[in-house]
């Protein structure tokens, strides 16, 4: 089924009779070549790329619960390549570069908007330290543009640009970067992994693996035993207990984010604009209503609910921020599990297991980061070699010492 503006006008005029579902409901087959667990953006993507770009057949997707029915349908849909350090920008520009083209390559609408991202900064120290990100973002081919006091009032004159303590002073710009429709990037990933053959398998939770002189042999399931060549986990907030089921132990830690909705609201947020001071960010959605976050829940959580003194914090952020956002009525908040690793990086890698591979430690990030994730995890699994874009993201940094620390704060995820 191809998708196009004269098939929907042709099914509006006919009572919307000929679309198909998306994607099979096949049963798990005994054996597979590969086998992708976790259903999420990333797990979608990895069995996407690998059929397509790739060519490796017998793949399949288990998933404990539905498709997108974790963090990839609970974000708050930034998309961004404004970092810094090398082990990082080239990667997430490469995820940039797939998303403009995304699209039109699966033959999708994901509702990418490219309408920017605004980092503001409260200090003359903070804007030197975004002069450096911003010549860093543009040595590895991505856009940015510092901006003055003057030009963020242009953009955004409902700010408050004489908070007490943190008065806006400027903001990073990256026109590029934007928002996309989180669940239709998963619905994408997910039709165009079914129509080359990839078996997306819901309500198959894996509960062990089955490994063989120090090779991965298969996968427990409760809907039977799968044997697999190869095995690829991209769980995301449940990384730590799925790959204890290997024996390993991960630098990761689980906690909650939490997002927020207003109720629909006249256009009003030119593009997503963040307060890394007070950590608290914004946009506004096509439906009008603003999306809004702030920081992860302070306690280790495997549960996809947060409670309220991060309310109560982000509600702080926002007014601080904004002081109108008092007037809008909260409509929706939910939560998500994060996978924080210990310097807020990920990791793309093969384990001491052979033949079973990680995708793991997103932290806040890895919605923006799902199509290069899912490449380079696919190139891993396909060629036994790390993407070029994702070669510092190896499992073994922290005992080596090479981490990626891109905030500079340490192995504290409620500062990444
Ligand atoms: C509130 C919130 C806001 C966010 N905002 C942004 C943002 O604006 N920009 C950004 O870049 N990132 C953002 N993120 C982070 C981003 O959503 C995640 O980093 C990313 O989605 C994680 O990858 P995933 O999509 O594969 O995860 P998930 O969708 O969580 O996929 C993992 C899947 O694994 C499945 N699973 C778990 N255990 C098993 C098992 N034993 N067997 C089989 N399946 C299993 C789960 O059910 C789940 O479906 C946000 C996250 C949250 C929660």
């Amino acid at each position: 089924m191809h998708f196009s503006g004269l098939r929907v006008i042709r099914e509006a005029l006919t009572g919307h009779k000929g679309w198909k579902p998306l994607w099979r409901n096949p049963e798990p087959q005994p054996a597979y070549d590969y086998i992708i667990v976790g259903g999420g953006g990333h797990g979608l993507a990895t069995a996407y790329y690998l059929a397509k770009t790739f060519g490796r057949a017998r793949i399949a997707v288990l998933e404990k619960s539905w498709l997108g029915s974790g963090n990839i349908g609970r974000n708050t849909t930034i998309i961004r390549s404004n970092y810094l350090l090398p082990g990082n920008e080239p990667f997430y520009e490469f995820s940039m570069k797939l998303w403009e083209g995304l699209e039109q390559e699966f033959n999708f609408n994901a509702m990418v908007s490219q309408r920017g991202i605004l980092n503001l900064c409260h200090t003359d120290a903070q804007r030197d330290a975004f002069r450096r990100r911003g010549n860093a973002m543009l040595l590895a081919g991505a856009d940015a543009e510092l901006l003055d006091r003057e030009q963020v009032r242009a953009m955004a004159p409902f700010l408050n640009f004489d908070n007490a303590r943190f008065p806006i002073k400027g903001g990073l710009l990256q026109r590029r970067a934007g928002t996309a429709r989180h669940d239709g990037v998963a619905w994408g990933y997910a039709r165009g992994a079914d129509m080359r053959g990839v078996d997306l398998i819901q309500n198959c939770e894996v509960t062990g693996f089955r490994i063989d002189g120090g090779r991965i042999s298969g996968v427990e399931t409760t809907r039977g035993y799968i044997a697999a060549g190869t095995v690829g986990v991209a769980v995301a907030g449940s990384s730590s207990r799925v790959m204890a089921m290997a024996g390993m132990r991960l630098p990761i830690e689980s906690h909650v984010l939490q997002a927020f909705v207003s109720e629909g609201l006249k256009p009003t947020i030119p593009g997503v604009i963040t307060f890394g001071a007070g950590h608290f960010y914004v946009s506004q959605s096509d439906k009008g209503g603003l999306v809004f976050g702030g920081d992860i829940d302070g306690y280790n959580s495997y549960a996809q609910r947060g409670n309220l003194p991060v309310i109560e914090d982000v509600a702080e952020g926002g007014m601080a921020l904004m002081p109108m956002i008092g007037r809008a009525r909260l409509l929706r908040v939910w939560g998500g599990i994060m996978d924080m690793s210990m310097d807020g990086s990920p990791i793309i890698d093969r384990t001491p297991v052979e033949g079973l591979y990680l995708n793991a430690g997103w932290c806040y990030g890895g919605f923006k980061a799902t199509p290069a994730s899912g490449y380079a995890f696919a190139h891993l699994l396909a060629t036994g070699r790390p993407h070029e874009t994702a070669s510092a993201y190896r499992l073994d940094r922290f005992t080596r010492g090479y981490v990626i620390d891109e905030k500079g704060v340490g192995a504290q995820p409620n500062l990444h």
